[in-house]
């Protein structure tokens, strides 16, 4: 039975996700914002919560994890990491660790560079990946306490994923990085067409997350660093994949 997924809108712009494993009822949440919207997603479904899948220690991440846990009796799962800027964590995992809801097996990956340790919940059988400020639709986090190469290493472990994989990402930035993703590569017409339809989809007041990691490897200019045309696209051909990921990243920084 395949793991259903559920967008709950938090704050102005970010989301969290919720997962239920329909063969035994068990339900997951990736970051919790706030409580108030996640319990009324909960409540309106009749599902209990019985993980809280933390991303990073930001407070629009985990602002709402006391409130659920208490609510709910939920178990929080958390970076080893970042145990001790988290709130208390009932399990503390690292890269390669297994997370069970029901019977869907997600593994942890390391994808330090916004913050040093944030981590992403990997879902490959179910082709869902929770990446929170790592990967976005259309961009990246901003890299705040790692290294430009440390996030260019994360983003290549979502470029090794099956294309079909679900990128649930932690908030609704994808208009603006569309606008910047056209300074990079202005010629790239699946670029253009997803910037279109992400312009729609916003103007009637839709989610763009989650996308679909295939159009994220044809058109987000984080992810395309490595990318021949994208080097060409902004003179950095025959450079460093790292190298070239900086550029755009500090491009971003400036847009
Ligand atoms: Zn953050
Ligand atoms: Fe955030």
């Amino acid at each position: 039975m395949p793991l259903e997924i559920v967008t709950v809108p938090c704050l102005s712009d970010n989301y969290a996700f919720l997962m239920r494993d329909g063969a035994s009822g068990t339900a997951a949440l990736v970051d919790a914002p706030e409580a108030a919207p996640i319990r009324a997603a909960l409540d309106a479904r009749g599902w209990s919560l019985d993980l809280i899948l933390i991303t990073h220690h930001h407070g629009d991440h985990i602002e709402g994890v006391e409130e659920l846990r208490a609510a709910h009796g939920a178990q929080v799962v958390g970076a080893k990491a970042d145990a001790h800027r988290l709130p208390p964590l009932d399990r503390a995992v690292s890269e390669g660790d297994e997370v069970a809801v029901g019977e869907s097996r997600g593994r942890v990956l390391d994808v330090s560079g916004h913050t040093i340790g944030h981590i992403a919940y990997h879902f490959a059988d179910d082709r869902a990946v929770f990446s929170a400020d790592s990967l976005m639709a259309l961009g990246c986090g901003r890299v705040f306490e790692g290294t430009h190469a440390m996030m260019w290493e994360s983003l290549s472990k979502f470029r090794a994923m099956d294309p079909e994989t679900l990128v649930c990402s932690g908030h609704e930035y994808t208009e603006a990085n569309a606008r910047f993703c056209l300074t990079i590569e202005p010629d790239n017409a699946d670029l253009q067409a997803r910037a279109a339809a992400v312009k729609a989809a916003r103007a009637r007041g839709e989610a763009t997350v989650p996308s679909r990691l295939s159009e994220e490897l044809a058109t987000n200019s984080f992810l395309r660093a490595c990318e021949p045309a994208l080097k060409a696209a902004i003179g950095m051909e025959g450079a460093d994949d790292a190298a070239v990921f900086a550029e755009v990243r500090r491009r971003k920084d400036r847009f």
